[in-house]
């Protein structure tokens, strides 16, 4: 698929700039840009403690960034400065935000207390404000897309890993995000597992969604992204094409890095 049209393409689906974030002192993020057009599938990878998790958590603030500018489709997300200097945003806003970044989780983060169908049409009902009837129409398409729409009226501990993941990204799917952001979401899975969950990200790619995705499958990421980051030390220390950053890279860290996860 040829996703070299992103620029020019009109507004970017996400851009963000500059994002710093410290925690208790420690500069974790130095100032991290990033742009996702239309279809883009983003890698992000890097070594454990790089700022991965910390860098897609800024994104929609689940971590509240010290510093930097956040713009999806077009869009400001209007943030304020608090007292100790970190950034907030309205609660308005954040529900705006939520509404169109999606977000997979490493651990699934299904709500435990509610079947798997219960958890799709949780966001359309009470943040859309689809009825309930549209909502369990809709959610029953999407879990048969992921294939596991025979587990709809189960709970998330009677299924595999690798179900509930993908029930989880059905959930976010029911919310029509622009983006997709994807925090390892295969790492917590037994290795048989890995192959379904991949699966499903692939034929998302391959409908055009636009993703951002953490991940230590490198196979995955050259077969599937267009565009792959590499974090070092809360710094982007190389991006570019696939075929470029993970075959040929420049930077001697890159290269140090691949070699121990090939
Ligand atoms: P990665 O996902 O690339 O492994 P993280 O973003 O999780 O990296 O972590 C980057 C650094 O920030 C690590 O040193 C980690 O210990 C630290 N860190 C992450 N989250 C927190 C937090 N909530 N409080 C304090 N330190 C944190
Ligand atoms: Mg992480």
């Amino acid at each position: 698929m040829n996703r070299d049209a992103g620029a020019g393409a009109g507004a970017p689906a996400l851009e963000v700039e500059d994002i710093h974030k410290k925690f208790h002192g420690l500069e974790v993020l130095k100032g991290i840009s990033l742009t996702a057009y239309d279809g883009d599938v983003i890698s992000i990878i890097g070594s454990s403690g790089s700022g991965k998790s910390t860098f897609l958590r800024c994104i929609n603030f689940l971590e509240t960034p010290d510093a930097g500018r956040i713009r999806v489709g077009g869009e400001q997300i209007e943030v304020r400065q608090k007292r100790n200097g970190t950034l907030q945003t309205s609660d308005r806003q954040l529900v705006k935000l939520r509404q169109r970044l999606g977000f997979v989780f490493q651990n699934f983060n299904l709500w435990p207390h509610m079947t798997i169908l219960e958890n799709v049409i949780e966001g359309p009902v009470q943040v859309r404000g689809l009825s309930k009837k549209e909502a369990i129409e809709k959610a029953e398409a999407l879990l048969a897309k992921v294939g596991i729409d025979s587990k709809r009226h189960a709970y998330p501990s009677h299924l595999s890993g690798g179900q509930q993941q993908r029930a989880a990204i059905a959930r976010a799917l029911a919310m029509d995000p622009q983006v997709i952001l994807f925090d390892e979401p295969t790492s917590a899975l037994d290795p048989e597992l890995v192959a379904e969950v991949l699966g499903v990200m692939r034929g998302l790619a391959e409908e055009g969604r636009t993703m951002l995705i953490v991940t230590h499958e490198m196979g995955f990421a050259r077969e599937v992204s267009n565009k792959v980051v590499f974090l070092h030390q809360g710094r982007v220390e190389e991006q570019g094409p696939p075929g470029k950053v993970l075959v040929d890279p420049d930077s001697p860290r890159l290269r140090q890095f691949l070699s121990s996860h090939l």
